[in-house]
């Protein structure tokens, strides 16, 4: 169907009429210093719960003076793809130290996660093959399995079994079985031992995105796969990002040499893109040292995270089963999710209301994301605020 450009606005008004219009706000600057915990918006400072910036680093100096020296000495941008004379001495060394980090022989740089994801399902799937995904798999790796050509099959969330059977249905032609290991929207972890006994039995690839354990979970924040001891054997991709816990940008696919030099081969996402900034490189491999030193960060955040399920427990709040930064707070309607949204940021907070299509319809939810950056009485203040919340939607019959 052709979409003139007279029936936009006729679409964009269904979106609004359903509560579905997204809207941007502009972060116009920070109340503190090094911290991003108090985000300005419209001229007034909210503590912000919907960044990814789990370990505090976005605005360490320290990432902000490796981005500058890297661009006094390379830079700002890198001219050209990693193929052709894009790929520098910052991104080979990130490299090196992401496939020490993640115990792989290799690591593959990406300007996004998005496309890292889609590099590996178009790589290791194709016309006649079969991939199969958690239901509530990050949309950067749906859209990678449906770009692939290859049949996409899902299975129910977070269901080991649910996956050995649809496995059972055509285990020749499926290549991939892939997975967040904490998912982005629920907070969840991934059965992962499982899956990758399931994957091994038809002898597919177990895909696992780390994007959000990764610097977050498992000792020395080496993430879902170090905290279940599986190595490159049991999970041969492992995808992880740099713009979440490392408070950088970019992303990176680790796993043993020959994987990694077919992607560099084979992956469009990879092949026809300008190669990532140096400095941004620069900024990574600062972030992934201290991310590894400063285990301070991993157990102020553990402490936070425990002291909100208390709290938001004790006030009443329904809190999902997560044990990460990550702590949805589902609420169901459109309507309640952004009515919450609202009540919040009157009270000085910053949680966004994630609606369908990123989770399913039904679900809506503020999905509140703790980082090391917080204080105690910013984290009671959100948890005192969502009781009022969810009392004010449960008597209203809302929630
Ligand atoms: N995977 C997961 C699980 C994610 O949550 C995200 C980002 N929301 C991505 C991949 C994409 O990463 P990037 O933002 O670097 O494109």
């Amino acid at each position: 169907m052709k979409r003139a450009a007279h029936a936009l606005p006729e679409a964009l008004a269904r979106l609004e009429a359903a509560q579905l219009r997204r809207r941007r706000t502009t972060v116009e600057g920070f109340a503190e210093e090094d911290s991003r915990a108090r985000v300005v918006l419209g001229g007034r400072a909210l503590v912000d719960f919907s960044s990814n910036d789990y370990l505090g680093l976005a605005r360490h100096p320290a990432l902000a003076a490796a981005m500058g020296a890297a661009a006094r000495a390379a830079g700002a941008g890198s001219a050209a793809s990693h193929l052709v004379t894009g790929h520098g001495t910052e991104h080979e060394r990130l490299e090196e130290e992401l496939a020490a980090f993640t115990r792989r022989e290799r690591a593959l740089l990406f300007s996004t996660g998005y496309m890292a994801n889609l590099a590996v399902m178009g790589a290791f799937a194709g016309r006649g093959e079969r991939i199969l995904l958690d239901r509530l798999s990050h949309a950067s790796l749906i859209d990678g399995a449906l770009l692939s050509g290859a049949e996409l099959a899902r299975y129910r969330h977070a269901d080991a079994e649910g996956a050995a059977r649809a496995l059972d249905e055509d285990p020749a032609r499926t290549t991939i079985v892939g997975t967040d290991g904490v998912f982005s929207m629920d907070g969840d972890v991934a059965p992962l031992p499982a899956l990758s006994l399931t994957a091994r039995r038809a002898d597919a690839w177990l895909v696992v995105d780390d994007a959000h354990g990764l610097g977050v979970v498992g000792a020395g924040g080496r993430g879902t796969l170090e905290e279940c001891g599986l190595g490159s054997a049991e999970v041969p991709v492992l995808v992880g990002t740099l713009g979440k816990a490392f408070g950088s940008f970019g992303a990176f696919v680790a796993g043993d040499a020959d994987l990694i030099e077919y992607l560099i081969q084979k992956a469009r996402s990879y092949i026809y893109t300008t190669a990532l900034p140096q400095p941004v490189a620069a900024a990574s491999r600062r972030a992934l040292a201290l991310a590894q030193s400063e285990d301070w960060r991993r157990t102020r955040l553990s402490s936070l995270i425990e002291r909100f399920r208390r709290n938001a427990a004790d006030a009443e709040v329904p809190l999902a089963l997560s044990r990460t930064p990550i702590q949805p707070v589902v609420l169901g309607s459109e309507s309640a999710a952004l009515a919450a949204q609202r009540e919040l940021e009157e009270a000085g907070l910053r949680v966004v209301a994630i609606r369908a299509p990123t989770v399913p319809k039904g679900t809506a939810r503020l999905r509140v994301a703790l980082t090391a950056a917080h204080t105690e009485s910013q984290v009671d203040q959100l948890a005192e605020a969502l009781g009022r919340c969810c009392a004010r939607l449960r008597a209203q019959g809302a929630a």
